[in-house]
């Protein structure tokens, strides 16, 4: 499958002639302009099976290349390197180093889901994106960024308890990411909060935060849902061959 469009190839494998003369023909300037020849060798073969099995990935098969996702794409009118359709070629054909070179802006997908309704063979490509953020995290291709912290702090604590308790989130995402918690805008909103709150609701904030009470009858559905997210995290591991390779 061949791609067509010349803003995909990378300006370093172009390379243009001032003055070309080819068995007598002048081909200078931009009859010149050649694409430099490359042995692959970063082919992942399990890269389609690996992304579309996990969640949103699933129909990443369906794919026929129309382009209508990345047409409708939010992020692609504003920059055109954000581009799904050319995203699911390569993971299709296991161009994972090339895929690799744009993984600094895969994550950037908004989820409006414009691609969603404008894909012909529901692909759902929103998905896709979701679950290849997702394989890029787990292949530990993108570092670890405050908000997976923040994210796992906070999911943590819905699990455990069925409720948020924003001040306990906020204390122990300043704890694991090495922050004080004497920052000025969080002074400044406490003291907001302190001037407007009657004080009785302030007291009861503070004491979920050191009790942590649970929702009612929470204990069996935290169990389920820690029985359910260990099964996930165990199929993602065995769909991306992890503990296989870490045995090797
Ligand atoms: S959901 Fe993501 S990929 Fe789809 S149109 Fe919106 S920004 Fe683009
Ligand atoms: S709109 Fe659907 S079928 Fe068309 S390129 Fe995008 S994902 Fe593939």
């Amino acid at each position: 499958m061949p791609i067509h469009e010349k803003s995909l190839i990378r300006p370093e494998n172009l390379v243009t002639h001032e003055h070309l003369e080819i068995e007598g023909v002048d081909v200078s300037g931009h009859w010149s302009t050649f694409i430099t020849s490359r042995a692959l060798t970063d082919y992942n073969e399990q890269m389609e099976e690996e992304i579309g099995a996990l969640p949103g990935g699933e129909f990443i098969h369906r794919c026929w290349q129309c382009g209508s996702c990345t047409n409708s794409c939010t992020v692609n009118a504003l920059n055109q390197d954000f581009n799904p359709r050319y995203w699911i070629y390569l993971i299709r054909l296991g161009f994972e180093d090339e895929l690799l070179r744009d993984k600094d802006i895969i994550w950037q997908c908004v989820s409006c889901n414009k691609c969603t309704y404008a894909c012909p063979r529901d692909v759902n490509p929103e998905g896709v994106m979701k679950a290849t953020a997702h394989w890029l995290e787990l292949k530990g291709h993108t570092e670890r960024k405050p908000s997976m912290t923040f994210d796992e702090i906070f999911a943590d604590q819905v699990f455990a308890t069925g409720k948020i308790e924003d001040g306990l989130v906020l204390r122990q995402f300043f704890k694991h990411t090495k922050q004080s918690l004497f920052q000025d805008w969080l002074i400044a909103l406490v003291r907001g909060l302190a001037m407007r709150l009657p004080i009785g609701l302030l007291m009861k904030f503070g004491l979920a935060t050191l009790f942590q009470p649970r929702t009612r009858g929470w204990r069996r559905a935290s169990a389920a849902i820690a029985e359910y997210v260990d099964e996930r995290k165990a199929a993602d591991r065995r769909a991306l061959r992890l503990d296989a390779q870490g045995a090797e």
